[in-house]
């Protein structure tokens, strides 16, 4: 039979009862523990929450978009300028080797109209369970409630629930995620762990976040939860070209969020950086050009409200027409030219990132020049790291659990090659 990088682990010699540690229990850990194992590695995962893949099964909650069926030159692409680097640890474990690898626990993948894959059930827990168990039957260990807290000369330090100690490892692989949701236990608390050690980190910062925008109490409160669809967003890149994307987003208390945000967030979050603040342009009336616009509300209102105006001629209402109160005072809702090309147009001065907290993703992280092409750690020989807390950042899509599950493949066959290597020697 032939063998795939998706195929059940089978089981191999032990080389010599070398351990592998693994830190951090989500999908790039758990998949470097089952590729060292599958080399016949004793394999230990400590974690600090009490179950491993929260953030996974939370994942799951949105239907789990495991991966993207888009070619792979698309796909390497969404990883901006860490496509060369990332797009070699996708060749070796990519979309249809992480359906198959979920094939292999009997749960059966659909690619959905935008090209995103997703479970047959669209559910996180079934896999996360069989993928648990089969690791438990292969000889992987689970320690839950140990927390990493750093290095104690050569060994790693644990706070467990009896207490602190030592654990030894021939081999280390730390994934311990990103920032966003730390309830679930990726907290970003061992970036001060590593860059006390000299490794080099760039601080964790949201991704995939919505922005403050000063609403007035008006909007806040009264629109607040409110979809805005369908709007096209306008924004001008760093070198001054326009784009534009057609999704769909939500009016929150502090500003705005949702999919077509979170898909522009990496530029808008480094437009802020750079200049202070950003402009999001947003037109509300897709489909119908300045022109049409004009004409369009040109026409006499007679006693009609303005309200009722724009919505029997551009079919504007709720919470758009209240973006439109919001930003254009009394005599420019008077005028058809300026309503029309605000409607086209709708300028929204965003702040700030909502918190990291918040966010679904994290960028920044450790930096990939600290790491060779396996991902160890240049300065810690057998140290290896994987997942979220690497320096790369995707919009949603499937193209962050890819990462974390190639990175998490690669880290782990590292760690075979290394402590092979190193037996050699
Ligand atoms: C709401 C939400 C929905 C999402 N939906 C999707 C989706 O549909 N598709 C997609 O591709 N991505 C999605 N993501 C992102 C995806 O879940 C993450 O990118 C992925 O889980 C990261 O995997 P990881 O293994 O690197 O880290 P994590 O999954 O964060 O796992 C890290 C583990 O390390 C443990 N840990 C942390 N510190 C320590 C320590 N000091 N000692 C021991 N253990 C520690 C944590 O408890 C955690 O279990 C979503 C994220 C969120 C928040």
């Amino acid at each position: 039979m032939s063998s795939h990088a998706s195929d059940p682990p089978a089981m191999k010699a032990a080389p010599g009862n070398r351990r592998v540690v693994v830190i951090g229990g989500g999908p790039a850990g758990l998949m470097a523990a089952e590729v060292a194992r599958a080399a016949g590695l004793e394999v230990d995962v400590h974690e600090a929450k009490g179950s491993v893949g929260r953030k996974f099964l939370i994942a799951g909650k949105g239907g789990l978009n495991l991966t993207h069926s888009e070619p792979m030159p698309a796909f390497v692409r969404r990883f901006r300028e860490r496509s060369d680097e990332v797009g070699g640890w996708l060749r070796e474990f990519d979309a249809d080797a992480l359906r198959e690898w979920a094939r292999g626990l009997g749960v059966e993948t659909f690619v959905g109209s935008s090209g995103r894959v997703f479970p047959s059930d669209l559910k996180a827990a079934p896999l996360l369970r069989g993928w648990v168990r089969r690791l438990r039957e292969s000889g992987v260990r689970f320690h839950v409630h140990h927390r990493w807290l750093g290095w104690n000369g050569d060994t790693l330090r644990f706070a467990t629930p009896g207490g602190e100690g030592d654990v030894h490892a021939d081999a280390v692989v730390i994934a311990l995620g990103g920032g966003s949701w730390p309830q679930l236990g990726s907290d970003g608390a061992w970036q001060s762990l590593l860059i006390e050690r000299g490794i080099d980190v760039a601080p964790l910062q949201p991704a995939n976040c919505g922005f403050d925008i000063d609403w007035s109490g008006h909007l806040a409160s009264r629109h607040a939860g409110a979809p805005l669809k369908p709007v096209v967003a306008h924004w001008r890149d760093a070198s001054g070209r326009e784009h534009h994307l057609q999704g769909e987003c939500v009016i929150s208390a502090d500003g705005i969020e949702g999919s077509l945000v979170y898909a522009l967030s990496a530029e808008l979050r480094e437009a802020i950086a750079r200049d202070g603040h950003a402009t999001l342009q947003l037109d509300l009336a897709p489909g119908r050009n300045l022109e049409r616009l004009q004409k369009e509300l040109a026409k006499p209102r007679g006693h009609r409200s303005i309200s009722e105006h724009l919505r029997r001629q551009v079919g504007i209402e709720g919470v758009k027409a209240a973006l439109l109160y919001e930003v254009l005072d009394k005599s420019q809702l008077d005028d058809p030219a300026t309503l029309a090309r605000t409607i086209h147009r709708l300028p929204l001065a965003l702040k700030r990132p909502r918190p990291l907290a918040e966010a679904i993703s994290s960028a920044g992280g450790v930096r990939l020049e600290a790491m060779n092409e396996v991902l160890m750690l240049k300065t810690r020989p057998g140290t290896f790291c994987a997942g979220e807390m690497l320096d790369w950042e995707a919009p949603t899509g499937g193209y962050l659990l890819s990462a974390c599950f190639a990175s998490g493949h690669r880290a782990g066959k590292g760690a075979v090659a290394w402590l092979k290597a190193s037996m050699t020697a």
